[in-house]
C-alpha cells in the first residue's frame, strides 16, 4: 500500500513515515518514495528489534496460560524462554561483523544482549506493569486534511499496561551514550509526536480516556571491566509523559498538515534536503554517503550499497479502517 493514493485521495501513514518526512524530505524521497535501504543491516537496529522481540515474548507469556504451559513443559523460566526467542532474532538481524570473536565484549554482542534482557526482566518484569495487551497493530481514520484528503494513521502499540490502577500505553526504548537514561533523555518525550499518536491510538483501541504514556528505557552498555558506579539495575529507568485532550487535538491537526505536505512533495516531485543536524543525528543518517557525494555518482552508489525494499508497516493489518 502506498502512502499517497491519488485514486482514492487517501494518505496512509505511520510514525516512521511522518517523522522521516519532517526530519528531511530528501531522506523521505530516498527511503520511502524510492524505497532504498542500506544493503547491510545496522547493528543498532538489529539489536533493538531483537530486544523488542524478547520483551514482547516475555510480556505475552505473563498474560497467556497456554504459553505458560509451554514454558512449564520445557522447564525453562519465562525470562529464559523470552531471551531464547530474542537471541534467535539477534542471529537473524545482526550484521556478520557482530558475530565475530572480537566483538563478543561489544555492547551489542549476543552475550550482552542476554545480560541486559535478564536485567530488564528482573527490574521491570513484575506485577507493577501488568500487561493488558501486547503489540497492538492498527489502522484508524485520523481525519480529513485541509486539502480534503482522507488520512489514516497506522501504528503498533508496544504494550498497554495497568500500572498503579491506571491504564497506559508503554513504549520501550533502547539508548546508548555515556550514562543511563536521565531526565534530559526522558524530556524528549514530553511533546514527541509518536508518543501522542500512541496515546490517541490507545484511546481508540480501548474506548477510554488515557492520561499519558509510560516510557521504559534501556541503556545499551557493555559489561564494565572493573568497578562501575552503575549497577545493572541502573541501566533501566522509566518515566511518565502526559497529554490532555487539547494537546491530542493539536497533534491531529499537525499530522493532517504533514499529510498535505507529503502529497504536495509527491505530486510535484519536489524535495528539500536537510543538510544539517539531521545528517549526523544518532549514528548518522543512513543516506549520508549518498548526499555527501557529487550528484553524478549518487545513483551508482545507491546501486552498490543499497537495495530496494518497500516500507510497509501496514502489510499485516487486515480489514478496513474503523
Ligand atoms: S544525509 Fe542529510 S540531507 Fe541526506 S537524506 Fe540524510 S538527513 Fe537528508
Amino acid at each position: 500500500m502506498q502512502v499517497v493514493d491519488f485514486d482514492t485521495k487517501t494518505i496512509t501513514a505511520d510514525n516512521h513515515v511522518l517523522e522521516t518526512y519532517r526530519t528531511c524530505e530528501e531522506k523521505y524521497r530516498l527511503g520511502l518514495h524510492e524505497h532504498w535501504r542500506p544493503a547491510e543491516a545496522a547493528a543498532a537496529l538489529g539489536f533493538g528489534i531483537a530486544m523488542h522481540e524478547a520483551r514482547a515474548t516475555y510480556k505475552k507469556l505473563t498474560m497467556q496460560s497456554a504459553l505458560n504451559q509451554l514454558v512449564i513443559d520445557r522447564l525453562v523460566s519465562l525470562a529464559d524462554y523470552a531471551i531464547e526467542k530474542g537471541l534467535n532474532t539477534w542471529d537473524a538481524e545482526m550484521p556478520p561483523e557482530m558475530k565475530t570473536e572480537v566483538m563478543q565484549d561489544n555492547k551489542r554482542s549476543r552475550r550482552n544482549f542476554e545480560r541486559l534482557a535478564r536485567g530488564y526482566f528482573e527490574k521491570f518484569g513484575g506485577d507493577d506493569f501488568q500487561s493488558i495487551r501486547v503489540e497492538i497493530p492498527g489502522k484508524k481514520f485520523l481525519g480529513t486534511t485541509p486539502e480534503g484528503w482522507t488520512m489514516n494513521y497506522v501504528y503498533t502499540i508496544d504494550e498497554v499496561v495497568k500500572h498503579r490502577d491506571k491504564v497506559y500505553p508503554l513504549e520501550f526504548k533502547t539508548m546508548s551514550g555515556f550514562s543511563p537514561p536521565d531526565p534530559r533523555f526522558f524530556s524528549q518525550f514530553s511533546n514527541k509526536a509518536s508518543i501522542t499518536g500512541y496515546i490517541w491510538a490507545t484511546e481508540q483501541e480501548l474506548g477510554v480516556d488515557i492520561p499519558g504514556a509510560i516510557i521504559h528505557a534501556m541503556w545499551v552498555q557493555a559489561e564494565p571491566k572493573g568497578k562501575s558506579k552503575y549497577a545493572l539495575a541502573d541501566y533501566f529507568r522509566m518515566d511518565y509523559t502526559y497529554r490532555d485532550d487539547d494537546q491530542i487535538e493539536e497533534w491531529k491537526r499537525n499530522t493532517l498538515l504533514t499529510g498535505d505536505d507529503i502529497v504536495r512533495s509527491v505530486q510535484e516531485n519536489r524535495w528539500k534536503r536537510n543538510d544539517g543536524v539531521a545528517c549526523s543525528m544518532y549514528n548518522g543518517c543512513s543516506f549520508k554517503k549518498i548526499c555527501e557525494a557529487t550528484p553524478e555518482i549518487r545513483s551508482k552508489l545507491l546501486e552498490i550499497g543499497y537495495e530496494k525494499k518497500e516500507w510497509s508497516p501496514w502489510a499485516r493489518i487486515d480489514g478496513e479502517v474503523e
